[in-house]
């Protein structure tokens, strides 16, 4: 696809220019400006108050040293990273990624998508993202303790509940939000919702650990619904992660009545033609921070393969990759349709590249962009945020309940904006243009700055 419009043109030549070495950046505004050419031309006053200019530049990025000691004694420095990308529909919220890839130019992906999916939960959060590029692979828990406790104390000075509300993302989940709040809390002295995903005891809400997952799901089957009239009962479904998001998305899947036949790890991939074992799966990943190897010299008729991207040569009628950005390249894409496989919906963020995408597209594949698809996550960090508002929680079965109707109501916004510019039953441009529209309005009203 290209960009069709001048002023995007010239805008995205001018992020080339500046940001040429962020490529996954460069990838993530890119795909949003080939949708946007029909709004920004039914609505001069984009151009007119410089808003794509001021949407692809961060209100502010941190970048700070880390410097923590581990088990030997030793001095170690790790990179953090905070993208404040935009605020103008509420304080700055996204998650914190600790993985030896993350860069500049991965933290500035991750934040920019974050506007757009943070927009679509409906709920008041403006979009950011941080992290570092510590591997917590092979550290001990007290190494990871240090870690985390080195981190906030430069972060804290950033954040706040009414500012910006970092959480989870790749390596970070409850162990990693515990050690960061308890700094945030020593430094600052003070218990505010600063955090999202925190533990049940502490102001956490139910069912944010299952909520990318079950969200993901929620979204693929209402997509199936309004455009096929179909669901996932009695497909073959393949997972690539063993994280959190690609756990719970198991578990709903299976809970829909379909069956999901792999599971992978950065190593490699297995493959169980009987249907996943779920409970096998948690106690590799969550008990012991297991290798997903395992799960093949415990659970007979299953197979493990070296190589993670192996999953996508699995025939499925569904794919949900769960695991990192460009997981599905070109080769992926066209192995996975030739295979029968109909259906992408995304779980990780950006887990295709342009390549795959055009696959997808050529083939009439029904494809739900991450910004969409993984917007669970997300939601219900919002909703954890307005629980810490009122001081209460809420039972599982009404934040899941509250979350489900985030997830339809993606599906219909998304729909509803791609008619309205001539993209019917695009989820990708509907996605991009309804997250799009209501940041870029309410930057108009609150003026230049
Ligand atoms: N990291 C998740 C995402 O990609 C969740 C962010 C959050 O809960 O703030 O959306």
């Amino acid at each position: 696809m290209a960009i069709t419009n001048e002023y995007l043109q010239r805008v995205y030549a001018q992020a080339e220019k500046r940001d040429g070495d962020q490529p996954e950046f460069l990838q993530a505004v890119r795909e949003v400006f080939e949708t946007l050419g029909p709004v920004v031309e039914a609505n001069p006053q984009y151009e007119a108050n410089g808003i794509l200019e001021r949407f692809i530049e961060p209100e502010r990025a941190v970048k700070f040293r880390v410097c923590w000691v581990d088990d030997e004694g030793k001095v170690q420095v790790n990179r953090g990273y905070r993208i404040q990308f935009n605020s103008a529909i509420g304080p700055y919220k996204g998650g914190l990624r600790f993985h030896p890839t993350v860069t500049e130019s991965v933290v500035k992906f991750l934040g920019f998508e974050q506007i757009l999916k943070n927009s679509l939960t409906t709920l008041p959060m403006g979009g950011g993202k941080g992290g570092s590029d510590f591997d917590p692979k092979g550290k001990s828990d007290a190494e990871v303790m240090r870690f985390c406790q080195a981190f906030m104390t430069e972060l804290q000075r950033h954040i706040g509940q009414f500012t910006d509300v970092p959480a989870g993302d790749i390596n970070v989940g409850a162990r990693e939000i515990g050690y960061l709040f308890g700094q945030y809390k020593r430094i600052r002295d003070e218990f505010t919702g600063v955090l999202t995903g925190k533990g049940l005891e502490w102001g956490g809400s139910l069912a944010r650990t299952e909520a990318t997952g079950y969200g993901l799901c929620y979204y693929t089957a209402e997509a199936l619904d309004k455009l096929r009239g179909d669901s996932f009962e009695g497909k073959t479904v393949a997972i690539s992660g063993s994280g959190n998001v690609a756990i719970f998305a198991t578990e709903k899947a299976q809970a829909l009545g379909a069956k999901v036949v792999t599971a992978s790890d950065s190593n490699g991939y297995i493959y169980d033609p009987n249907g996943i074992q779920l409970d096998v799966v948690k106690d590799i990943k969550l008990g012991h921070r297991g290798r997903i190897k395992e799960y093949a010299d415990r659970v007979p008729g299953s197979e493990y393969h070296e190589g993670f991207t192996g999953v996508w040569t699995v025939p499925c009628d569904i794919a949900l990759p769960c695991a990192t950005q460009n997981e599905i390249d070109e080769e992926s894409a066209k192995t996975l349709v030739k295979n029968g496989c109909t259906v992408v919906c995304e779980g990780a963020n950006m887990p295709s590249t342009p390549e795959a995408i055009a696959v997808y597209q050529a083939n009439g594949v029904l494809y739900g962009p991450a910004k969409a698809a993984n917007a669970g996550g997300v939601a219900v960090s919002g909703l954890e945020m307005s629980q810490n508002s009122y001081r209460l929680s809420w039972t599982f079965e009404e934040t899941d309940e509250k979350l489900h109707d985030i997830m339809k109501d993606i599906v219909a916004s998304s729909l509803e904006a791609a008619e309205k510019y001539g993209k019917k039953g695009d989820l990708m441009a509907g996605a991009n243009i309804a997250g799009f529209i209501k940041v870029a309005d309410s930057m108009v009203a609150q003026g230049a700055y």
